[in-house]
């Protein structure tokens, strides 16, 4: 196993173990010196039919527990899920013939529903946001009203929440949605983020491009791979050994102050947990 003498962070990836990789991944992660990972649910149209009802967004929630609780065995720091409803649903309900109004309780429904496991301390975030392509207004409107509802749960609960938003270097004003809900706008986390973002936490793919930008910027940042582990998408965003194998680029330039910071303290400011006090000893 290669040593980093660091925790690792892969901040948001997805672990399919029934299609796909699974534990597979996890082991390539660990084998390049990754530590802690934040797995987020797949979109729960990927694992069944289109939701229809608030209990159809349990089998997607329970898939990524067990993962985690699997990955947990595995890894020499810890795994946590990430629960929520991808932001894209809405146009699968809009295409089935269901209003916009009424996609956006189900989907409500389906955040209050990941809040439920994180009143349980079942998971550690959630996960909401808004599409990343053209919608009508009415969809638009829709999908920020859900946005807003998943950073109400996340202010309820004291937890941070993952975005999937169009994008942008500049999410000024959903902090301040945040903010208006008593969310701390550091707590609010742009998943699949460029180097630099104004607003909430940027979660940076792991490209050298986009992470030498975050290293140069010194703010607080995390890194992430969007590893879908998916069979028929296979080069579809970064693999599982990216994020070891860019901390140890980063450390070899001289950036261990962007590790510490993507790898240690923006995940106790961002999420309150202690990547090294959760690190096995090693002996
Ligand atoms: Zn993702």
């Amino acid at each position: 196993m290669d040593e980093l003498d660091t925790p690792v962070l892969d901040n948001h990836l997805h672990l399919d173990p029934e299609h796909g990789r699974g534990m597979d991944a996890v082991r390539d992660f660990v084998r390049l010196g990754g530590t802690h990972l934040l797995v987020v649910n797949k979109p729960s149209w990927h694992l069944g039919p289109v939701p229809s009802e608030r209990a159809d967004f349990r089998t997607a929630f329970e898939a990524t527990v067990d993962a985690v609780a699997d990955a947990n065995e595995i890894l020499p720091g810890e795994a946590w899920p990430v629960l929520g409803v991808h932001p894209g649903l809405i146009s699968h309900l809009v295409d089935e013939g269901h209003e916009p109004e009424a996609a956006r309780e189900l989907m409500q429904s389906g955040l209050d529903l990941a809040a439920e496991y994180l009143a349980d301390g079942r998971a550690l975030a959630l996960k909401t946001g808004r599409p990343h392509y053209e919608v009508s207004d009415a969809v638009w409107d829709a999908s920020n009203a859900v946005l807003k509802h998943g950073l109400a749960l996340g202010a309820e609960h004291d937890c941070a929440v993952q975005l999937h938003t169009e994008g942008t270097d500049d999410l000024t004003e959903v902090a301040e949605w945040a903010e208006d809900r008593g969310l701390a706008a550091e707590k609010v986390v742009k998943h699949y983020a460029g180097g630099e973002l104004a607003g909430p936490t940027p979660s940076v793919m792991s490209e050298k491009d986009r992470l030498r930008v975050a290293a140069d910027a010194g703010e607080p940042f995390l890194m992430e791979t969007d590893f879908v582990d998916d069979p028929d998408r296979p080069g579809a965003v970064l693999g599982p050994k990216t994020v070891p194998r860019r901390v140890r680029w980063l450390l070899d330039a001289g950036h261990d102050d962007a590790v510490a910071n993507a790898h240690v303290e923006t995940p106790e400011r961002v999420y309150g947990i202690d990547t090294v006090g959760t690190l096995d000893s090693g002996e």
